[in-house]
């Protein structure tokens, strides 16, 4: 098995805000940068921002300003702007994994014959000169990696098949340009929501490919609607924008998801800054379903939280 122990720094933690701008901001994504703003906040480090515009046949400009707009309303204040994904070269990254890449013309039938996971061995055996990029992955068997609130964790990448890190249409993959982005950026924390937990195994396995260690993982709860799902598009109720308009004021929307990350009673943002927790919370499922009916509390007090800092 491979193991990745928890990563120790001595030097300054970075972190960062990372929006894709295909969708609005929800207080699933909400609770995921609050507990990324905390983390950096609470040990004195830097914020980055980098907008994660990759598929560019996804991203519109008017939902990143959206985004910006939201993320400022609720105080979530970054430090620096690093480029974003669309300005970025992959290749190079790409290149670094030498041959440990290789084409696949799989089709979705294929893919689904094989009880849908990608069919590595007969696809490599073709030996295809065109169409997507995958990335061999080097460990078939169990990867283990430590998160900071849900401890250690083991799972078993290779069972999903080899990623795509190049798409056929020339576009990279997330998979790949997150981590290049986060070792160009000189990450050394990610804090983000929890339906990425597993994906961090992988994800390990490709800081090492690349010659790094991978950062410290922090992984906020999952928020869930009603109807026991992931947030998503279909909550629109629960979007920072729509919410601002049913009156819910910034702080409204801290103390709905402050306990989530472990704090209690916190007043204003520096002290939930200080009241901050390194393991970003106590142990408790991964999926929470929200304390609200997307009623409006009673707000008007005045001030707005993100200006009491
Ligand atoms: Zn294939």
């Amino acid at each position: 098995m491979m193991d990745f122990p928890a990563r120790v720094d001595s030097g300054p933690v970075v972190g960062r805000l990372a929006p894709t701008p295909s969708g609005l901001l929800h207080l699933g994504n909400a609770c995921a940068f609050a507990a990324a703003w905390l983390s950096v906040r609470a040990k004195g480090g830097e914020l980055l921002l980098r907008v994660e515009d990759v598929d560019t046949t996804r991203a519109r400009r008017a939902v990143e300003d959206q985004l910006r707009e939201d993320m400022a309303w609720l105080g979530l204040t970054w430090d620096r702007e690093v480029p974003r994904q669309s300005e970025r070269d992959y290749g190079p990254a790409l290149e670094a994994l030498g041959e440990a890449v290789y084409f696949c013309e799989c089709t979705r039938a294929q893919i689904r014959a094989n009880g849908g996971v990608h069919p590595n061995e007969l696809c490599k055996a073709r030996q295809s000169h065109q169409g997507a990029v995958r990335w061999s992955v080097p460990e078939a068997g169990q990867v283990a990696f430590e998160d900071r609130r849900w401890g250690r964790r083991v799972v078993t990448p290779g069972e999903f098949g080899d990623p795509v890190l190049r798409r056929r249409d020339g576009i990279f993959a997330y998979t790949l340009a997150v981590v290049a982005d986060d070792i160009a950026d000189g990450v050394t924390e990610v804090v983000r929501g929890a339906d990425l937990l597993d994906f961090s195994a992988l994800q390990s396995l490709l800081w090492r490919a690349l010659g790094h260690e991978p950062p410290s993982w922090l992984h906020a709860p999952l928020l869930l609607g009603g109807d026991g799902r992931k947030l998503s598009k279909s909550h629109g109720s629960l979007h920072i924008g729509a919410m601002r308009e049913a009156s819910w004021s910034p702080r409204d929307i801290w103390r709905l998801l402050l306990p989530m990350l472990g704090i209690d009673g916190a007043e204003t943002l520096p002290e939930a800054v200080s009241a901050f927790k390194a393991d970003g919370g106590a142990l408790g499922p991964i999926g929470m379903d929200l304390p609200v009916d997307a009623a409006c509390p009673a707000s008007s007090e005045g001030v707005a939280w993100s200006e009491v800092q």
